[in-house]
């Protein structure tokens, strides 16, 4: 990574910090723009900061993180390794569902650090990551139930990647199926995705196997 890309990351940091593009800035605390190293192989996006980011302006810092943390470790990663964000960097009132608009508003930031990172695997946990991804990429999104597991390739911001969507820890706190569907995701395509894409070899896509 170059002086001038470090540069102009903590430059997109300082600007999301102080963003007001969409009305999520007037209820934040602390924008969460996202942490992790900048030349990291990994990224996992999220929806929204929830109410623990919020006071403490990081990503996944409460009971989700914990699991994400977890599940990282299932699939043979360190968090320290990884870039961690969301689709939107303010918390939502009640952690209601980022609005459409809100989420075209902050999406310029994810294309950036999408650019700057240059991650190999995208790891999209939830039904917004996922869809928003999906559709920056050009792809169909068919909901998280069909979509989960998959290993993706994409190219968004002119940067090819994998996307390997799955659900949000959060949603699998309080479901011990969710829970099992999750960490058979990290186990499985996700470990996989990471491996392949370490050995600098595209993973492999359902489609290959249907060729
Ligand atoms: S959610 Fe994104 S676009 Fe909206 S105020 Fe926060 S940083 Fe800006």
């Amino acid at each position: 990574m170059s002086v001038k890309d470090r540069n102009g990351y903590e430059d997109l940091v300082k600007t999301i910090k102080s963003c007001t593009r969409c009305p999520l800035h007037a209820s934040r605390k602390n924008a969460v723009p996202g942490e992790g190293p900048l030349d990291a192989e990994v990224m996992v996006v999220g929806e929204a900061p929830g109410r623990s980011e919020d006071e403490q302006g990081r990503p996944f810092v409460g009971a989700a993180g914990k699991l994400l943390d977890r599940l990282l470790g299932e699939a043979g990663l360190e968090r320290g390794r990884v870039y961690i964000t969301n689709i939107v960097k303010c918390r939502p009132p009640n952690n209601r569902d980022p609005k459409p608009e809100e989420i075209q508003a902050c999406l310029p930031y994810l294309i950036e650090q999408i650019k700057t990172i240059r991650p190999k695997v995208i790891i999209a946990v939830g039904r917004i990551a996922g869809s928003t991804l999906y559709k920056l990429a050009g792809l169909r999104w068919e909901g998280v139930r069909r979509e989960r597991g998959r290993i993706v390739r994409a190219r968004i911001g002119g940067v090819d990647v994998v996307i390997v969507p799955t659900y949000h820890p959060a949603a699998a706190l309080y479901n011990p199926q969710l829970r099992g569907e999750l960490e058979e995701d990290f186990k499985g395509p996700v470990k996989r995705a990471v491996r392949e894409a370490g050995r600098g070899r595209k993973p492999p896509t359902l489609e290959d196997f249907m060729e």
